[in-house]
């Protein structure tokens, strides 16, 4: 939209043009009395100015055209009409800063879905683009804030639903030794059994509430070291020989023969394959192999996959697996006893090592594809 001005405006602006015009056609006819009695008491002067109508006079006739009125006449006329454009453009820009204060009164009462709608010809522009993108960074700023603020909530009522479930079994089955509610020892050593159970459940999600809240906080501190990447993945894949034994499934390591380094924090990045490696055995239905891959993908980055083939994550869930608390339907009526927050604890790690992290899954495998920088940089 181009800047307009409002019909006052323009009559404003009209006026003030009219007002200067008398104005100086009074400053004119002024200046003409005092020159031309100036000349009539000095002819001296007269003199002079007849040196420059002659220079400036070509042809015969011209004396008439030169006289110096005439040419006082176009002088005042061009003065004249550069004061009048000079009041009436700073008349109108200071139009346009009205325009764009009134527009910021606006937006700062609240309209914050507002901008500056209007295009301005000049430096005005940069003012208002200035404006509008300040504007824009600010909603964010607040939008991020909010977003953060509904997630935390988020994740409390989870963590507080989540808490509870094992505790009321707790207090239900302490409840029953407390009040004598049993028969025998053997009773007592079931509920007591129950009740540790269920303690230790809660124990492993305040662990990993505990872990994830750490990795969220940006400024976390990395513990780096220079990694051997293939050592860590091979001694990694060997804690899990005797699971992969009981389970039947054949876990692969591929990793280069020359050792490859890179700076990180060890029992951190550890922290995230065990976590796929353990999800890929839980929730790999039907998988037969597990395929832990090391590639250096180009020299600044390394490229690191946990896949596992069998029944593939469904479409609808792929996209919601990183988020905390996620678990897919089809594990969370299982017995498994996980609490959703592995691979949001991964994702934070990975990111602390401005690395990225995504899925893919098909019919064939599901990948868990991890792209790491090589050397560490400070952001
Ligand atoms: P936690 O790791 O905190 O003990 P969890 O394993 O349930 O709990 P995540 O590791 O975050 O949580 O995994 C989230 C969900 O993603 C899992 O519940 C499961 O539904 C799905 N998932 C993860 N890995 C796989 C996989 N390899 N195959 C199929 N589904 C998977
Ligand atoms: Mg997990």
């Amino acid at each position: 939209m181009k800047f307009k001005l409002t019909a006052r405006e323009k009559s404003e602006l009209f006026g003030e043009g009219i007002v200067t015009i008398i104005l100086l056609l009074l400053l004119n006819i002024a200046t003409f009395v005092v020159l031309d009695q100036l000349i009539a008491s000095n002819p001296e002067l007269e003199n002079g100015i007849f040196q420059i109508k002659m220079s400036l006079s070509f042809g015969p006739n011209n004396i008439r055209i030169w006289s110096w009125g005439w040419l006082f006449g176009v002088i005042l006329l061009i003065g004249d009409g550069a004061f009048i454009y000079w009041r009436l453009i700073r008349r109108y820009r200071q139009m346009q800063l009205r325009h764009i204060i009134a527009e910021l009164h606006y937006i700062a009462d609240g309209h914050f879905d507002h901008r500056i709608p209007f295009q301005i010809s000049g430096q005005m522009q940069k003012v208002v683009s200035s404006v509008n993108a300040l504007v824009d960074s600010t909603i964010k700023a607040m939008e991020d804030e909010r977003e953060i603020e509904r997630s935390k909530d988020e994740l409390i009522t989870n963590v507080s639903h989540d808490i509870r479930t094992p505790l009321t079994s707790i207090i239900g089955y302490l409840g029953l030794i407390e009040n004598k509610q049993y028969h025998s020892e053997e009773d007592i050593l079931k509920y007591t059994h129950t009740a540790y159970l269920k303690s230790r459940e809660m124990k492993v999600l305040v662990d990993d509430l505990f872990e994830y809240t750490k990795v969220q906080q940006v400024d976390a501190p990395l513990q780096l070291t220079r990694l051997n990447v293939c050592q860590m993945l091979e001694q990694i894949a060997a804690g899990f020989e005797l699971e992969a034994q009981n389970r039947q499934i054949q876990l692969t390591v591929d990793v280069p023969k020359e050792p490859l380094y890179m700076e990180a924090d060890g029992e951190k990045l550890a922290r995230v394959f065990n976590n796929l490696i353990t999800n890929a055995f839980k929730y790999g239905t039907g998988a037969k192999n597990i395929y832990l891959t090391l590639r250096q993908s180009s020299p600044e980055e390394i490229k690191i996959t946990v896949a596992n083939d069998g029944k593939p994550i469904p479409k609808e869930a792929l996209e919601h697996v990183f988020e905390r608390f996620y678990r897919a339907e089809s594990s969370r009526s299982r017995a498994t006893g996980g609490t959703g927050l592995g691979l949001a604890i991964a994702q934070g790690i990975v990111q602390l090592h401005h690395g990225f992290i995504y899925v893919t899954s098909n019919e064939k495998l599901t990948s868990f594809i991890i792209n790491l920088p090589v050397k560490h940089q400070e952001k």
